[in-house]
């Protein structure tokens, strides 16, 4: 039996926005019903923090207890949200600088030389396909494995990862810097080697190169608004009418469809672009069986970091 999810009206949620209840609850029902089948509306309304009815962002202590389940007053989120420090802030401040910098100059570059041809649309399909497949494997490494404990990487890279599960509305409270830093960072190296190649290749050589190129600018492009997709993801009040128009189309990662990874212990749909190959790889057990394997090989139980810091009390 399912149920749906207590939704508050449209008008709340996206007022003025042009999309209408009815194209909003059709397209939620084909990402929660049809196309992902993975998590049932009961599953997700108990295991999952509701985040589209700010009143129940943190749960009443009378029905849970002393110990909170989500939420930004969980004992967890609050630790992991003050280990965000000056020293990372400047990191992700510098990266986005040059990030944005590579890509508006390799933009320009690309328009000397852009011609429209059916391979030019398989290159920009791949390039995003290949930019969702990459934040699964991403997202899926740092919650699975590794800890806050390890040095460097732990409370730089993985710590937002453990914050965002215990409070996933956190994200909703993260500027742009904060937000997308990370992501900025991982293109610089293939954006600055495609502004190279544009400056520095002759013409002949551009052409003959130039889906490549198409392709892995798309990727960037795709792989740097990855946290900024997932951040509208989680945002149920105020998101401008395009970018719930981009989800309820499917181009970025719709809300619902986000939901089915929240819902605990978070062991599936780890792909936050478009999401569009989180029920292939589903179907074919891509997680867990490389969870099987990597376990069996090294004896690290899946999550254990993660589960740490849900249960934390004090
Ligand atoms: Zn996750
Ligand atoms: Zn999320």
């Amino acid at each position: 039996m399912s149920f749906p999810l207590p939704l508050a009206p449209c008008s709340k949620r996206d007022g003025g926005n042009g999309i209408s209840c009815e194209q909003f609850e059709y397209a939620s029902s084909v990402a929660t019903t049809l196309m992902a089948p993975v998590k049932t509306d009961r599953e997700i309304l108990e295991h999952s923090m509701s985040e589209d009815d700010p009143n129940a962002n943190t749960q009443v202590p009378s029905v849970v207890g002393s110990q909170l389940r989500w939420g930004p007053r969980h004992k967890g989120a609050q630790e992991l949200a003050e280990l965000y420090s000056p020293g990372k802030r400047l990191q992700e401040s510098i990266c986005v600088v040059v990030c944005c910098t590579l890509c508006v100059y390799a933009g320009v570059l690309m328009t000397r030389h852009i011609y429209f041809d059916a391979y030019l649309l398989f290159a920009v399909l791949a390039g995003v396909l290949t930019a969702d497949f990459a934040s699964g494997v991403a997202h899926w490494a740092a919650d699975t494995w590794g800890s806050v404990d390890l040095p460097i990487i732990g409370k730089n890279f993985l710590r937002p990862f453990r914050e965002h599960h215990i409070d996933p509305t956190s994200i909703t409270r993260h500027d742009f810097i904060e937000t997308n830093g990370d992501n900025f960072a991982i293109t610089i190296p293939v954006l600055a080697r495609i502004v190279w190649q544009l400056s520095c290749y002759d013409n002949e050589t551009i052409h003959v190169n130039f889906h490549w190129i198409a392709y892995w600018y798309l990727c960037c492009i795709f792989v740097a608004m990855t946290n900024q997709i997932h951040k509208w993801s989680h945002t149920y009040f105020g998101l401008p009418g395009w970018v719930v128009a981009l989800q309820e189309w499917r181009v970025v990662l719709p809300r619902r469809h986000h939901r089915v990874h929240h819902v605990a212990p978070h062991e599936t749909y780890f792909c936050i672009t478009t999401g569009w190959l989180n029920w292939p790889l589903e179907l074919i057990r891509f997680w867990s069986t490389l969870e099987t394997v990597i376990e069996a090989l090294t004896g690290c139980k899946p999550r254990a970091d993660d589960m740490k810091w849900a249960q934390k009390k004090t």
